[in-house]
C-alpha cells in the first residue's frame, strides 16, 4: 500500500488536486471517496470529472445507483450513500472491468462488492475552508499513481 495525504486550504486546491489526478487516471480505473457529509467528496468528483473531459454538469445520483457520463473516457459515478449497506448484487463488475474511470462516493456501504484495488480518498474537514485529503493506493497500478502525485 501507497499512501499520502495533502491539505487544502480552500476550494480551489481541492479541485487543483482532482484535475492533477484526473491527468493520471486511466480507463478501467476506480476511485473511492470516503469522507462526511460536506466534507467535499462531490466536489471533488466534479472537478475530476471536468479534468477527464465531462462538460455536462455532474449532480450526485439520487434516483439511479450509476450516473454515466461521457468525456474523453466514460465516466461513471456512484453515490452509495442510500443503500445503507445493501447485499443486493449490484452487477457493478462492468464498470470495473469497462472502458471508463469509476468514482464511488461512500464505499463503505457496498464494500463487499467492490475490488480491493482501488485508490481510496478519504476527505476530512479541517476548518471551514481547509480540508485534509488522504489516500490509500492498493494494487500496483494505483501505488504507481501515487508515487507520481507525491513526485509533484
Ligand atoms: P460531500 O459530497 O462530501 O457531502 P460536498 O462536496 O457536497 O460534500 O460539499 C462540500 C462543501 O464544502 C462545498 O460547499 C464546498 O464548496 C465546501 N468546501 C470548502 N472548502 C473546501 C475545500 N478545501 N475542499 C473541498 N470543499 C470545500
Ligand atoms: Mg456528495
Amino acid at each position: 500500500m501507497e499512501t499520502w495525504h495533502l491539505n487544502t486550504i480552500e476550494v480551489r486546491e481541492t479541485e487543483a488536486f482532482a484535475d492533477k489526478l484526473g491527468g493520471l487516471l486511466k480507463p478501467g480505473d476506480l476511485v473511492t471517496l470516503s469522507g462526511d457529509l460536506g466534507a467535499g467528496k462531490t466536489t471533488f468528483t466534479k472537478a475530476l470529472a471536468k479534468a477527464l473531459g465531462v462538460t455536462k454538469n455532474v449532480n450526485s445520483p439520487t434516483f439511479t445507483i450509476m450516473k454515466e457520463y461521457r468525456g474523453y473516457v466514460p465516466f461513471y459515478h456512484m453515490d452509495a450513500y442510500r443503500l445503507e449497506d445493501s447485499f443486493e448484487d449490484l452487477g457493478l463488475d462492468e464498470y470495473f472491468e469497462g472502458e471508463g474511470v469509476t468514482i464511488v462516493e461512500w464505499p463503505e456501504m457496498i464494500e463487499e462488492q467492490l475490488p480491493t484495488e482501488r485508490l481510496a480518498l478519504f476527505i476530512s474537514y479541517e476548518g471551514e475552508t481547509a480540508r485534509q485529503i488522504r489516500l490509500e493506493a492498493t494494487g500496483e497500478r494505483y501505488e504507481a499513481i501515487v508515487k507520481e502525485l507525491k513526485q509533484g
